[in-house]
């Protein structure tokens, strides 16, 4: 047992948050504390952090991707002794409601979400242990490692795409770290070029050295208008939309092919709604499909993905800082200064 103090974040409201001493959480039987190495400010914190979180009630413990090492086991813990090197995600499914029968496990009727990443200390429920806690694989770091959570519902929504060999895939929001998630696992997948649309600033450059074919600037040019160009009048032939706005969700319509795919993969603020004309869907035999989360399936690859070198982690992780920075890193990807910034606590 580790017992005392421990440093953390406390989400306290929208654009609320201090940093606070508070009680290290103690575990019980099946449950391991985690000393947090590492922890990545994801596009969800950023979100809760600005407009709140329906799962988030204030005042909470807060942030989600993390790897670090075990510095306490619960009874009954035999797989991941204490001073193992490991990563978590934020929740695992039941394996009883209806969904996770059908091999839907990210509808989990029982979903729940882990937060507490920022701080010095974490509990990983019993759940998360049994399904989603796993050894860091030698050659990744932790901060590297962390990346395991966004990139399990990256290879979600990358295997809803279906692209095939020689496709062009269109990311829409691109530039944001999981545009350039789903930008590597294309060009994996046989994509003969990924046309990445987003807002030019420090960014930018991160697609370019991930290799991106083409880069559209949202703020200057019409991304509509472009992509036609770049595909011969006709459309990429798969979209993936991955910025979490209404008016990107109907962009994302007109950027695909007759026959092509979209993928709505960002969320957009609760209550929203796009507007679709329906001769585009019937005539053009037009593909919709969304993507949420991730299975514990789907984290194991995530994590095989990032120690096997085919997505790299690194050129995606373009800031550190210390926990008592915290405020300010959100604010850094916010305004598009970072890809994603790894919190040290
Ligand atoms: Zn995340
Ligand atoms: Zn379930």
């Amino acid at each position: 047992m580790v017992r005392g103090k421990m440093k953390a974040a406390v989400y306290r409201g929208p654009s609320r948050l201090t940093i606070e001493e508070v009680e290290i959480p103690q575990i019980g039987e099946g449950e391991i504390l985690v000393r947090v190495r590492a922890a990545l400010i994801c596009g969800t914190d950023l979100k809760t952090y600005l407009r709140g979180h329906r799962l988030v009630k204030p005042p909470s413990p807060f942030g989600h991707e993390f790897a670090g090492e075990v510095a306490a086991t619960g009874r009954g813990i035999t797989r991941f002794p204490e001073g193992m090197s490991v990563v978590a995600v934020n929740s695992a499914p039941c394996n009883v409601c209806f969904f996770c029968k059908r091999g839907q496990h990210n509808l989990c009727e029982d979903i729940f979400f882990n937060w507490g990443a920022f701080a010095e200390y974490i509990r990983v429920p019993a759940r998360v242990v049994e399904q989603n806690v796993h050894p860091i694989p030698e050659g990744l770091s932790y901060k590297e490692a962390a990346l395991v959570e966004p990139l399990a519902c990256v290879v979600r929504g990358s295997e809803a795409a279906g692209i095939e060999l020689g496709d062009s895939v269109a990311i829409a929001g691109g530039t944001g770290p999981i545009g350039l998630m789903h930008l590597q696992l294309a060009f994996h997948r046989g994509a003969k070029e990924v046309i990445a649309i987003g807002l030019r600033d420090e960014r930018w450059a991160v697609a370019e050295e991930l290799g991106v074919s083409h880069l559209i600037d949202a703020g200057s040019e019409d991304p509509v208008e472009r992509v036609l160009e770049l595909t011969e009048g006709r459309g990429a032939d798969v979209v993936i939309e991955s910025a979490g706005l209404p008016q990107v969700w109907e962009m994302a319509l007109k950027l695909v092919r007759k026959g092509g795919t979209v993928v709505f993969f960002g969320g957009c603020p609760s209550g929203s709604k796009i507007t679709l004309d329906t001769h585009r869907v019937h005539y053009d035999e037009l593909t919709i499909k969304g993507s949420f989360h991730h299975t514990p399936r789907a984290v194991k690859k995530a994590l095989d993905l990032l120690a096997f070198g085919v997505v790299r982690a690194k050129p995606l992780i373009t800031h550190e800082l210390p926990l008592e920075r915290l405020e300010e890193a959100l604010l850094m990807m916010k305004e598009g200064r970072a890809v994603k910034v790894a919190i040290l606590p």
